[in-house]
């Protein structure tokens, strides 16, 4: 690598470590820090969507040799499509076929999380420094540093990229706090089981509603892959989401997680149908996460007056809600495209960020409406702009 300032990312999560295999690759200097002590401090969760813009923005990332390995990981589901179920009285109550979900070869491509961190970040550790929590930056003459919450500071970079996720000091301190995640109030809890769980399901990626409460609506997701369903080694996850005010933690803390979040799910779904409980019942409950359904402001990813050094990636400039499954697959196109005007230039460059900027804020502002529009009807939310609570 170069002997010139490194690039500093702020955060170490998919869109930052995507960005990081494209700096590798092109020999430009980076370094992450990262808030965790490591990639198993917290569980990991839950499993990803991919989208074919998102598949295409991984490929024209990674190496051959390593997008093979990751899409090795992917499982493919087929199945007859998108099929919804009353989850009460187990009623099949619409179905939509494949074609819309499908990514490549007709088939529904999925990644877990944690496995899709593990690729991203090959040849990658060396450069991560571990139990940084960034809380901010300062600009040099020539540079610019992070500023940790313990008060001390980076090394100089040639620039930063906040890619932190929808807490973003950066991006509040980068745009003067035009950039806002709102709370929708909506909650929801994912978690896994193992696939024989799923047995009764067969093949395909579901969604469970249940219209019985008089406050909402709650909702499940799950995708079951074919081949693994014998084996109660392997889990698979599905995910939970409740109407604004349906699904509750003790004393609103939704930080906590594992056998206390397991039992809210447990009580939330003791009257499904037999053929979707075993999914609640057998579920591995260390790995039970409750998570607030956030949105950036829903009329797009608004302006700001540019920085040349500084730019943010991710959910740290556009959070969704789970509606489509396009938070990361956007996330993942913030990569290629910023690590690719990075390698055209050879590394930094004034322009670079505001280029970024332009193209980005087109697909993100559309992901986020959509993403929005979607969640206003499925999930009940809504928000105003002016007043919602934000994050
Ligand atoms: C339950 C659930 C299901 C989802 N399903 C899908 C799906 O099917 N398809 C899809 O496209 N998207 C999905 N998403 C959205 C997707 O997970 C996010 O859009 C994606 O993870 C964003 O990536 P990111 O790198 O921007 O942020 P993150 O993956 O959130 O990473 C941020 C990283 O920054 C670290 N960090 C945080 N604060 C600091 C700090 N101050 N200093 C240093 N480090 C910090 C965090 O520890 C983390 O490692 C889902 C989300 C959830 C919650």
């Amino acid at each position: 690598m170069s002997a010139s300032k490194p690039v500093l990312i702020s955060g170490g999560g998919l869109a930052s470590l995507l960005l990081a295999q494209s700096l590798r690759l092109s020999n430009i200097p980076f370094k992450i820090f990262e808030r965790d002590a490591s990639f198993v401090f917290r569980a990991q969760g839950y499993r990803l969507r991919l989208s074919p813009e998102g598949l295409d923005a991984i490929e024209s990332v990674l190496d051959p040799q390593t997008f093979q390995r990751f899409w090795d990981r992917c499982g493919k589901t087929g199945g007859s499509g998108f099929v919804a179920f009353d989850a009460v009285t187990g009623e099949q109550i619409e179905h939509e076929t494949s074609g819309s979900l499908a990514s490549r070869g007709g088939k529904i491509v999925g990644i877990a999380r944690g496995d899709m961190r593990k690729v991203f970040a090959e040849g990658c550790e060396e450069h991560i420094e571990w139990s940084k929590h960034v809380a901010g930056y300062e600009l040099t003459d020539d540079g610019v540093r992070a500023i940790f919450a313990d008060g001390t500071k980076s090394v100089e970079g040639s620039m930063l990229i906040g890619g932190e996720g929808i807490y973003s000091k950066v991006a509040k301190q980068l745009s003067g706090g035009r950039l806002k995640v709102y709370d929708t109030g909506a909650r929801g809890i994912h978690g896994q089981a193992p696939s024989t769980a799923f047995k009764g399901l067969g093949e395909g990626v579901f969604r469970l509603r249940d219209d019985t409460r008089p406050n909402g609506a709650i909702f499940a997701i799950t995708n079951v892959r074919p081949g693994d369903m014998d084996n109660p080694d392997i889990q698979f996850g599905w995910t939970m989401g409740g109407q604004p005010g349906v699904v509750r933690a003790p004393n609103d803390d939704y930080t906590i997680m594992g056998k206390e979040a397991a039992d809210i799910a447990k009580s939330l779904t003791k009257d499904w149908h037999p053929r979707f409980k075993p999914l609640f019942d057998e579920m591995n409950e260390w790995e039970a996460t409750f998570w607030k359904i956030t949105c950036s402001t829903p009329s797009g990813v608004p302006e700001w007056p540019n920085d040349p050094r500084v730019t943010v990636i991710g959910d740290a400039v556009h959070s969704m809600t789970p509606a489509g499954g396009i938070g990361a697959n956007t996330a993942v196109r913030d990569s290629a495209l910023l690590g690719r005007l990075l390698r055209e230039a050879g590394g930094y460059k004034p322009g670079i960020t505001a280029a970024y900027e332009k193209e980005m804020r087109v697909y993100a502002s559309e992901a986020v409406q959509k993403s929005y529009s979607t969640a206003t009807t499925s999930f009940g939310v809504n928000i105003d702009e002016e007043s919602s609570p934000t994050v």
